[in-house]
């Protein structure tokens, strides 16, 4: 066991095991420590998609590079990730969709992802069991698909070791000293008690040059260990599998090739292939956070009970968009926890306020965005910075004035807002307002349309004095529906 490293990465999740394969492949010297057992966390039960689609620069490259980079793992490795690049149909339901879908293909194309547009009728012809007649159309991403996750970090963990990381398991950090040249880190060696994993009297310290945590559903006990604010609270995700569907079997048996993943962002869900049947995952409304405050010793590769009643809406609207699912009944049910932040961007870069102690928490996206976190990020901590621009991801946007109950509350709302349809720049009301100024009230009085920065309430502009409070939002339309607005 090394006692001092040049990197020491905290948790052995997708995210972790990146960092550690793309430190080593660096040829920093790398230790990677999992308190329980690599994958347990929220990465063992993702449904493996790697959606390229995104509205943001910095993220939009990291799935880029993730999806080239897993192509390759295998020659590397030796170890298959499984992954199936059947494409992804983002099917549109209104033309205020599909100029969303516009504004996305202009990032798409700074960025260098490949994609098409379907008519409906061509969507049709391709994939006759998707009913397409109440449809605009749809953007086509073919060069992604889904992946197996934990077998995706298993090859990265794998690779990690081949460029000479090390890799433990059942060892979790339990404090972190700066001596003003590194990190002491407290080690604790975990033994399983009655089903639980608790820690035993072996502990140890490791003293790293630059530490990384990557901790997912366990970011607020990282954060009161390191005495900072992390707004990475997790929010219920389910997803339930289906009976194979006698229509899909003969399709696929008549020699067509797999279904792309489907996407009905105006419906709130992706489906996929799997056996013969259907993956369902809605984003829906009400999903609970939770551990706000730790994670039980219980938990441990768990799962919450399924809330059918949830995602009601959003399975009857799979079965109208795939008319030949509604005979075919539910085989499995996954409801796990999903970090989120309060604007849905993972944490990734400089723990603020400290030395070499860097951040990779609140991946929502994290078996698509881990490929690409570790490459940038390990750009940033060995070259000094990376050869994109990664502000979005500042962990720095969330300061002390951010709360556990704001964090909680927005990142909710973040998951609501996966489908929902984005404008530039849009403004959130979840826990609004937070912070005001003494002149508010008086801004207010005088029309003030307010955006917040920092928490702080702040005007963007100033609208008429009568104005609705839909007003700023429908003024953030996309260009063709404001002309609708303007001309009635
Ligand atoms: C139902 C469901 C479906 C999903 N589907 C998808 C999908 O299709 N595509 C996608 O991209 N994402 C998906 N996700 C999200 C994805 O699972 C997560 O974003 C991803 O797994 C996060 O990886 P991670 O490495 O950040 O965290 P985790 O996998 O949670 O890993 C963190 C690890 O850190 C360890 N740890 C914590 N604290 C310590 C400590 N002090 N010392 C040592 N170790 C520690 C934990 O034990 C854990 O193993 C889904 C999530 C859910 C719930």
């Amino acid at each position: 066991m090394r006692t001092h490293v040049k990197a020491l990465v905290v948790g052995g999740g997708a995210v972790g095991a990146s960092i550690a394969y793309h430190l080593a492949r660096a040829g920093w010297d790398c230790t990677l420590l999992e308190r329980d057992e690599l994958t347990s966390g929220s990465t063992w039960h993702a449904a493996g998609l790697l959606p390229l689609f995104n509205m943001g620069y910095a993220t939009s490259h990291i799935h880029d590079y993730s999806v080239k980079f897993y192509k390759q793992l295998e020659a590397e490795t030796g170890l298959n990730a499984g992954f199936y690049v059947v494409g992804n149909l983002r099917m549109a339901q209104t033309r205020a969709r599909m100029d969303e879908y516009m504004l996305y293909a202009s990032t798409a194309e700074t960025v260098g992802i490949p994609y098409e547009w379907m008519t409906p009728a061509q969507i049709k012809e391709r994939w006759p069991l998707v009913r397409t007649e109440d449809l605009e159309g749809a953007i086509y991403h073919p060069t992604d698909g889904y992946i197996n996750p934990a077998d995706v970090t298993q090859a990265m963990a794998k690779g990690a070791r081949q460029h000479g990381a090390e890799v433990m398991r059942r060892v979790q950090v339990d404090g972190y000293h700066w001596t003003g040249s590194a990190w002491i880190v407290s080690c604790t060696r975990m033994v399983e008690r009655g089903g639980n994993l608790v820690p035993s009297e072996d502990s140890f310290e490791i003293t790293a040059e630059h530490v990384v945590t990557a901790t997912g559903n366990h970011a607020q006990r990282t954060a009161r260990l390191l005495g900072i604010k992390i707004p990475a609270i997790p929010v219920e995700h389910q997803y339930i599998v289906t009976e194979p569907d006698p229509a899909l079997r003969d399709y696929r048996a008549a020699g067509n090739p797999e279904h792309p993943v489907l996407r009905d962002a105006d419906a709130k869900w992706y489906v996929r292939e799997e056996r013969g049947g259907w993956i369902l995952g809605p984003y829906e409304r009400n999903a609970p956070a939770r551990f706000l405050y730790d994670v039980p010793e219980s938990f441990r590769a768990d799962l919450f009970p399924l809330d059918l009643e949830r995602i009601e809406e959003e399975y009857m609207s799979m079965i109208h968009r795939l008319p030949s699912s509604e005979t075919v009944g539910l085989k499995d049910d996954y409801n796990g926890p999903i970090c989120y932040t309060p604007d849905g961007n993972p944490l990734v870069g400089p723990a603020p306020g400290l030395r070499n102690m860097w951040l990779a928490e609140g991946f929502s996206f994290g078996i698509t965005a881990a490929g690409g976190t570790g490459y940038y990020l390990a750009q940033m901590m060995t070259e000094g910075e990376a050869e994109i621009d990664m502000a979005s991801l500042d962990p720095k946007r969330y300061g002390d004035w951010m709360t556990t109950e704001y964090a909680a509350r927005k990142n909710e709302e973040a998951y609501e807002h996966v489908y929902i349809l984005h404008h530039p720049d849009e403004e959130r009301a979840a826990c609004r307002p937070l912070r005001t100024a003494p002149s508010y009230d008086r801004m207010k009085a005088r029309g003030a349309q307010f955006g917040q920065v920092n928490g702080w309430e702040r005007p963007n502009y100033f609208g008429p004095l009568d104005a609705p409070d839909s007003f700023d939002h429908d003024a953030q339309l996309p260009p063709r529906r404001l002309v609708a607005i303007c001309g009635r």
